[in-house]
């Protein structure tokens, strides 16, 4: 499904990824680890050619439902976002408008794929919020971003994300913002929806447990590189990176 082969993202010459190859099979969760800095956002959003055009220059190749997203037509790219594959980031602050209700940003990501209006378009919005677990959403559809908790604006993100049915969603750390019990609730959610959707998850996260409970596989990424990757119980059991065996050593 999702196919990096020799990734190398450079900005202002600085290289910040370089050589990261992995991939992502139909329905597995494959988790991106590494401390802060290591490349793991970059890597992500190269996914999804979201990095600033100017100046970042990705080399390789990133193969997206067959598609080589680093060549592909804007046309194309669109298609891919939301359509194949949704997105939801680390702060849903910086993703969401805070001038826009919810309800009109979910029906915008429904609206870029699927040519719906009016009740129907309003009834597939309720539906996309109550199944990511917004409580009351039909009642709450003109609630401003900021009117919510963090996990309620991450519910809205997941809503957005999977308005398309998406084959692929890739979780940028999505529940470092928010506190422990939240976070476990929506990592639950988010597990829940990719087996009752099918989907495949490439899940970035700093929290190894995390990885344990939800991953198949594990990139391990250092400085920019990919310094080690496998199934979760053998890289973890059997770790041949010293980076990778500091990183268990060092768990909280
Ligand atoms: P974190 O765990 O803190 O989210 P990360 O692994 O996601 O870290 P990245 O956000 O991928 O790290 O950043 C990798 C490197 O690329 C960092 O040194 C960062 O400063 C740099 N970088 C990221 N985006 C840009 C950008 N738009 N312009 C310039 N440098 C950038
Ligand atoms: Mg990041």
């Amino acid at each position: 499904l999702l196919d990096v082969r020799d990734l190398a993202v450079a900005f202002r010459g600085t290289r910040v990824v370089h050589g990261v190859s992995f991939t992502v099979e139909a329905g597995e969760t494959v988790a991106l680890v590494g401390e802060s800095g290591s490349g793991k956002s970059v890597t992500a959003l190269s996914c999804l050619q979201l990095l600033p055009a100017a100046g970042s220059n990705p080399a390789g190749s990133i193969l997206l439902d067959g598609v080589d997203v680093l060549r592909a037509p804007e046309r194309e790219l669109q298609r891919l976002r939301g359509g194949v594959a949704g997105m939801v980031f680390q702060e849903p602050m910086t993703s969401l408008n805070p001038l826009h209700s919810i309800g009109r940003q979910v029906g915008e990501a429904v609206t870029l794929h699927q040519p719906l209006s009016g009740n129907a378009l309003r009834a597939r919005v309720v539906e996309l919020l109550t199944r990511a677990g917004f409580p009351e959403a039909e009642a709450r559809l003109a609630a401003f971003p900021h009117q919510l908790s963090g996990g309620q604006r991450q519910r809205v993100m997941i809503a957005a994300a999977l308005a398309n049915d998406p084959k692929l969603l890739i979780a940028d750390e999505p529940t470092t913002a928010l506190d422990v019990t939240i976070q476990a609730q929506i990592l639950e959610l988010l597990a829940r929806l990719k087996r009752e959707l099918s989907m495949a998850m490439l899940l970035i996260t700093h929290d190894l447990a995390i990885v344990r409970r939800h991953a198949d596989r594990v990139v391990v990424m250092k400085d920019g590189v990919a310094v080690e990757q496998g199934r979760v119980a053998e890289v973890f059991g059997n770790p041949a990176h010293a980076y990778t065996r500091m990183l268990l050593a060092t768990e909280p």
